[in-house]
């Protein structure tokens, strides 16, 4: 085996600038979508259904768009919003009207509550843990398993304590670990004992139909175990097109209890007149319907496979008898995460960076920063393209391999 300092300096002297941090979809994968840009075209402005797309209203979201991903996000159509690009906006806002005005079922307002708590399963996804750190949630980690948060101790958590309101949750393929909650998972969360009578699960199933293999998952309905459970009202559904469409311009949801979806559409109406809907039409004209979307996602499999393929080759040419390196093989989603030994995360992530590949900062992957052992990295291979993701990864070979020989 090659002397791992030697095989480093050479990886510097390669004056590499590689980015493997942020799950964008690359440009390959954006062009699939080009023929959406034509659509609706001029004079084509009003929807099957007779709406005028153009103008002011209709602030649940055009019903021909919403009855496409009804199925898909597993919400019924008439309790899903089709809104503007981000889901992620969606759910900040969701907290922001919890935190300023009672949802249905809370004794009080959050901000009149005192301290509010989320438990955060880690490795889980930053920008969630950036609403709650922007919005003074206090952030509670909880590790996550093979089959989704660690239930019993959420079970143990939510049962003793009414300042915590909620979870977040990525059901399927998770940020970062590409998790898949089992059934059992998804239906000790709907059915739990919570102190708090307006805890919410933050459902974000942003990979709902991101598969990576033929084997298409399909998780539990929370939404219909929460109803059967006598907890109707427990979860939001998000989920969003930024990953089949556009990115930037695509279309998010929010799918709730009838009285949530009252709750969340009375607040909205204060601060927009409604929403993108010429969007929502371009959208329903260029996926058609469900098996559209799936047909789509199966092109954007075609592109993405390979480079996961590729992460998964360089990965274990080098580490499948290394003791402590381990790494997750996702069947969907957009991160692969790599576990290196305790305390050597951040020694990976800065040794890649000074020899020009970015990675995502050690500890993103955890509230405040902060991964208590230091283990874990996120790979985000789907921008680059494949021949950058061989370079990069296997630069980020050699850097494991040099952190491990310093220990
Ligand atoms: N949720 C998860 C789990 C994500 O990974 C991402 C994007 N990386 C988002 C939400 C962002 O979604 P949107 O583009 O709809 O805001």
């Amino acid at each position: 085996m090659t002397d791992p300092a030697a095989a480093y300096e050479e990886l510097k002297a390669q004056g590499l600038k590689l980015d493997l941090t942020r799950g964008k979809p690359s440009s390959e994968q954006l062009d699939l979508a080009a023929p959406m840009l034509d659509l609706p075209g001029a004079g084509h402005h009003v929807s099957p259904k007779g709406t005028d797309t153009r103008n002011y209203g209709g602030g649940q979201g055009l019903p021909e768009l919403r009855e496409i991903f009804a199925p898909l996000v597993q919400v019924p159509v008439e309790q899903l919003i089709a809104s503007n690009n981000s889901s992620l906006e969606l759910m900040h806002d969701t907290l922001v009207h919890a935190l300023l005005s009672p949802l249905p079922g809370a004794p009080t307002r959050w901000v009149d509550a005192g301290r509010v708590a989320f438990l955060a399963p880690v490795p889980g996804y930053d920008r969630h843990y950036g609403v709650c750190e922007r919005l003074g949630i206090e952030l509670l980690p909880v590790p996550m398993t093979e089959s989704g948060p660690d239930m019993d101790e959420v079970e143990r958590l939510v049962a003793g304590d009414p300042s915590i309101k909620g979870i977040w949750c990525v059901p399927k393929y998770s940020n970062p670990d590409g998790v898949v909650y089992s059934d059992e998972t998804v239906r000790r969360l709907a059915s739990m004992e919570t102190a708090a009578p307006d805890f919410r699960i933050m459902w974000d199933n942003a990979y709902a139909v991101h598969h990576l293999t033929s084997d298409e998952i399909e998780i539990a309905d929370v939404l219909a175990l929460a109803a059967e459970a006598g907890n109707p009202d427990r979860p939001f559904v998000f989920g969003s097109t930024s990953k089949i469409t556009l990115a930037g311009s695509g279309v998010a949801f929010l799918g709730a209890s009838q009285a949530n979806v009252d709750w969340w559409l009375a607040l909205t109406s204060k601060r927009t007149i409604g929403p993108d809907k010429v969007n929502h039409l371009r959208h329903a004209l260029f996926l058609r319907d469900a098996a559209g979307v799936r047909a789509h996602m199966a092109a954007h499999r075609e592109l993405i496979a390979p480079k996961f393929a590729m992460v998964q080759r360089l990965l274990s040419d080098a580490f499948s008898d290394t003791e402590g390196v381990t790494w997750t093989e996702p069947k969907g989603g957009y991160f692969v995460s790599l576990v290196v030994p305790d305390g050597l995360a951040s020694e990976v992530v800065r040794l890649a960076k000074e020899a020009g590949i970015a990675l995502t900062p050690a500890g993103a992957t955890h509230p405040y920063g902060k991964d208590p052992q230091d283990a874990v990295i996120r790979l985000a291979p789907t921008l680059p393209p494949l021949d950058e993701i061989e370079r990069a990864m296997a630069g980020v070979v050699t850097c494991v391999q040099l952190a491990l020989a310093r220990r």
